[in-house]
Order: C-alpha cells, then structure tokens, then sequence
C-alpha cells in the first residue's frame, strides 16, 4: 500500500496486526500501530491495538502488554472490560501485584458488574495472592480521608491488610451490608475535584446562555445560602399529572414536597421557581400563603424573567453537594452539554424522583449503596457480577476479605456450602449481631445525598 502512493488507513492496519497477530508475531502487530503515518479521520483505534495486546498477553509478555496500554493511553484510547480483564490475567500469572491492583482500579472506574469471564480472573488472583508480609499498614484515618475525599467506596492506596484471601459468593440486603461478611457497601459519589469541575462547568454553561447578572447573582446568594440539603425543581413537581390545556399548576403537590423533604431533614429545601409562576401563584390567596411561607423561611428562589430554571436547579444541587427533587430525565440538549456518564453517575446518587399515586406523594429516594466494584477501609473487595440479577434472585456479588483483617470476628455467623465450581464457597449466611462498630463506622454517606462533615480522624 505504502508502495502503491495509498496510505494505509486504521482499518487496513488492523487487518494486518490481526494477521501478523494470528501467527503470534504480537511485536510486528505493535509495531505497525506504532508506526502508523496520522491519517486525518482515522487514528489508532482499541481493535488497531487489540491484536498486539491480547497476543502479548497470551503468551504472558507482561512488560510488552503494558507497554501497548500505555501506548493506548497517549492516544486517547478508551479501555474496555475484554482489554483490562487481559491486562489482569497477564499481571496476575506473572505475579505483578501492582499491577492487578492498579488494573483492578481501572476496572472499577469503567465497569458497573463484571462478566464472567473477567470475575473467573479476579477470583484467579485473590485464591493466588499469596501473603508474605508485603502489604501496607496504614493508618485507618489516613484511608478514611482518602476514601471521603474520592467520594466513597475506594480509597485507591494500595493492597492493605493481612492474611489469606477469602473468595465468596453472596448477596447483600437492601441495606447494602453484605451477607458475607457484614461490611455496609457504600454510596459511590464522585470525588470532590471533579464535583467542582462539574460545577464549573455547568457555572460556564449558564453564564455563556443566561442573562450573566442574573446567573453570577445567584452564585453569590447560593455562596451565602449554602445550608441546604434538597433542591426541589419545583415547575416540574407542580406541573406533573396537571392539565397543560389548563396551563395547571398543582401548588399543593408542592406543598406536599416541600413538606416531606422538611419532615425528614429538619430543615427547609430550596424551590426554585420562575418569577412568571411566582406571580400568579401570588394573585390566588389560598396559593399566596404557600408562597409567603417559603419566602419567609428562605426557601424559595425565583428566577428572573428569561430565565431557564433548569440551570439554576442544577447548578445549586451539583454546587452544594444536595439532592435534587424532580422527574426531569434530564436528557434534553442542555444536559446533553454535560458528558453521559459522569452526569448518569451523579443522578444516580443525587435525584429524588416522586409520585403521587392516588393523591398521596412518594419519594423516591436514590439507593443506600451503590451497585458498583468497591474497595473497602478495610482492604476487602466487592465484585458486582453481571447478568445475575433479576425479578427472582437479588445481584449477586463477590465478597472478598482476608483472614487476617482485624474484624473478621465471631460477630458474623455464616452458612458456608460449596459452590458449584467448589472453588469458593458461597455464603447465604446473615449477621446474628449488629453491634460492629467498626461497620457502622465506615459509613461516610448519608441519606441525604450529602456527605457528613469530616470529623478528625483521631478524636
Ligand atoms: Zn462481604
């Protein structure tokens, strides 16, 4: 092709490393990405890497496999769940500990439940790992910080703890604690850098399409205000189930919101509602009162004339950290600004859905724990598994400890069978006792949507 005056293009390169590949010549596949003349529109994809990475690997060529992933990395190449279960496999038949852990990180980062395929590597590494001492002691409040400030679930510090690993089989109760060996799974948010970036971002969006006075006000008066713990969408919430025709809006639906988030947090929510709905609500006498209470308590905010809400709600939810009441989806154009998953991740954590069945109103509130790998204070993982969780069964998850970890006590009280592969045992085991303090300690999150205030690590 190079002779023919052609440059060859990504797929044409592909075409030969999976071919140079098939014949178990991974570095002639490498070197043909590597080599490889930028061609507008066509750059090195994850497949153009594909047949080197998984060649080296399979032949056990650690070094040369991670050379590829890092290859991938400075040009901008997602990983997937196939290239980082191989990157696993290779690191742990060959021993490389820190490997495993940083690849284990990285699956975490880009996968919710794992498929079969990769947790059959997992469990390979941990019934493997043998402990000669090796590990981190750390000190508990120096994990704790780092996993608050991560946003809960991991803390990213490396291998910890002692003893033989324990591969199990569970599930865990609708509280997120695990069948197995009693951990609570935690709330994954996302970490506080990227919370202000986020923030930022949705501040520069606002800004670039809002009346900027107007946005830059509520900025400062939210900056001043920032005591809340719900942000109520309060057009949204009124207008739901109401007769458009009619131009409908269903003040006590409000009421009934506001009211609820009051009971439960002690505290007033923000509502956020247009200036133009605002005035009407304000001719009607029976509506006024509402609108009287809330302004008396600092609880409602109106938007300006020619303002979109929508900004103004998100913002002060993603900004303070707080649950945000609405059923907006949030898929239209000015979310779509936002970037999917990231956005995805914070509305699972953060949005308050609702119904009024019958008249009477509902909350739904976002999950205590999240369905995602976790890392624990403790050094223990859980693997959330793919495909096993259905309208019969409950998800099923890896549960993965060690012998030696401090409070693996006689608090727990498990039924231990066999699984079917006898590999691990699985474990439809319960707590007889709740007074692990330890557990209850690890909890960082509350059901608010917003973190607790740090206490010192040492009192
Ligand atoms: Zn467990």
């Amino acid at each position: 092709m190079v002779g023919s005056g052609i440059k060859p293009n990504e797929a044409s390169i592909t075409a030969v490393a999976r071919l140079a590949a098939a014949t178990g010549d991974g570095d002639r596949a490498f070197d043909l990405v590597k080599n490889m003349v930028p061609v507008p529109n066509s750059p090195p994809r994850l497949r153009t890497y594909g047949p080197a990475l998984f060649c080296f690997c399979e032949k056990l060529e650690a070094e040369k496999a991670f050379e590829v992933e890092e290859h991938m990395g400075r040009n901008g190449v997602a990983l997937e769940e196939a290239v980082l279960a191989a990157l696993l496999e290779v690191s742990s038949e060959t021993g490389k500990r820190d490997r495993v852990y940083e690849y284990l990180q990285k699956l975490r980062k880009i996968v919710r439940c794992v498929r079969e395929e990769t947790s059959v590597v997992i469990r390979n590494w941990f019934n493997r790992f043998d402990c000669d001492g090796m590990e981190i002691e750390l000190d508990l409040g120096l994990i704790r910080d780092a996993i608050d400030r991560n946003g809960g679930g991991w803390h990213g510090l490396g291998w910890i703890g002692k003893g033989k690993w324990v591969v199990e089989k569970g599930s865990v109760d609708v509280d997120g604690k695990c069948l197995c060996c009693g951990e609570q799974l935690a709330c994954v948010d996302i970490a506080d850098e990227e919370i202000e970036v986020f923030a930022r971002s949705i501040a520069g969006l606002a800004l670039d399409r809002e009346v900027k006075a107007n946005f830059s006000e509520f900025q400062d008066w939210l900056e001043k205000n920032g005591h809340y713990e719900a942000i109520v969408d309060a057009a949204n919430v009124g207008l739901c189930q109401q007769s458009f025709a009619e131009g409908g809006f269903s003040v006590s639906q409000l009421h009934a919101v506001v009211k609820e988030l009051y009971d439960r947090h002690g505290k007033w929510p923000l509502i956020v509602l247009h200036n133009k709905r605002v005035r009407a609500l304000l001719e009607n006498a029976s509506h006024r009162k509402f609108i009287e209470e809330w302004k008396e308590n600092g609880a409602l905010y109106t938007t300006p004339h020619g303002s979109n809400d929508d900004w103004y709600w998100l913002y002060a939810a993603v900004k303070l950290r707080c649950l945000l009441v609405t059923n907006d989806e949030m898929r239209d154009h000015i979310f779509e600004l936002l970037g999917s998953s990231f956005f995805l991740k914070w509305k699972e954590r953060h949005q308050v859905k609702y119904t009024f069945a019958k008249g009477t109103l509902k909350l739904q509130m976002p999950a205590p724990f999240s369905v995602v790998i976790q890392e624990s204070e403790k050094g223990s993982w859980h693997v959330p598994l793919a495909g096993s969780d259905s309208e019969e069964s409950a998800q099923t998850w890896l549960c993965i400890t060690r012998t030696g970890s401090a409070d693996k006590t006689s608090n727990q009280s498990l039924t231990m069978e066999a699984s079917d592969n006898g590999h691990e045992s699985s474990c439809k085991g319960h707590q007889q006792s709740l007074d692990a303090p330890e557990i209850s300690d690890s909890k960082t999150t509350t059901l608010t949507g917003k973190r607790k205030d740090r206490s010192p690590s040492h009192p």
